[in-house]
């Protein structure tokens, strides 16, 4: 089964993801992961992404897309997979319909972590993101070995020193306005499952378990 995972910063998509793919034995693709690799590994895609990151430029989807289709074609993704930060938008989302068609494949199920605006509000209050990576820090939980920079590949931790309950609620509404047009694009294609990202860590992975059982049939 190939599942795609959707969730705002701040919704526990990352520590389901673990779960979830512990319990389907298929690999786990986080965009952030398949980043650090290319970078680490030098690849053309992670120089090429280097550059974008070093001009303080976003990575194209271009390169995100190349690296996720190089990711896709390796053999251990032949029985499927749990995708977790891509797609992000919906050229990213038709780009992996058309790699995964190429297969003889689809995306079977997308599941999308749906946590309010407070809780989320509060989850982001402390928390730091490598500008290049997106490797998520908290300044009591998770920080980092050095202060402001990204223990995985060297990036810049920002979190802007003016931050307000509002600029966060903007950052918020950011999310959403670009998420939003990828969870409608998946709705018109009746993949969309939406679960309830606020209850307990275990009842929300058993809720995503019970939504691929449904999709699988078993
Ligand atoms: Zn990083």
């Amino acid at each position: 089964m190939n599942i795609v995972l959707l969730g705002a910063p701040g919704a526990g998509k990352g520590t389901q993801a673990q779960l979830l793919v512990e319990w389907l034995s298929v690999p786990h693709v986080a965009s952030g992961d398949l980043f650090r690799e290319n970078l680490r590994n030098k690849t053309e895609l992670g120089l090429e992404a280097r550059r974008y990151m070093d001009g303080g430029d976003l990575v194209p989807d271009r390169v995100t897309i190349g690296m996720v289709v190089e990711r896709l074609s390796r053999p251990d993704c032949e029985a499927g997979v749990t995708l977790d930060g891509f797609p992000r938008t919906v050229t990213q989302a038709q780009a992996l319909e058309r790699v995964l068609a190429e297969r003889g494949k689809a995306v079977d199920l997308v599941l999308y972590i749906k946590v309010s605006d407070d809780t989320l509000l509060k989850r982001l209050a402390g928390r730091w993101t490598c500008r290049g990576c997106e490797v998520a820090y908290h300044e009591v939980y998770t920080p980092p070995a050095q202060e402001g920079v990204c223990n995985e590949c060297g990036g810049e931790l920002y979190q802007r020193p003016d931050d307000t309950p509002e600029t966060q609620k903007r950052r918020i509404e950011v999310y959403f306005e670009q998420t939003s047009p990828l969870i409608d694009f998946y709705k018109s294609r009746g993949l969309l499952v939406e679960i309830d990202g606020e209850l307990d860590i275990g009842v929300v992975q058993a809720g995503l378990r019970a939504a691929i059982g449904e999709v699988s049939g078993e």
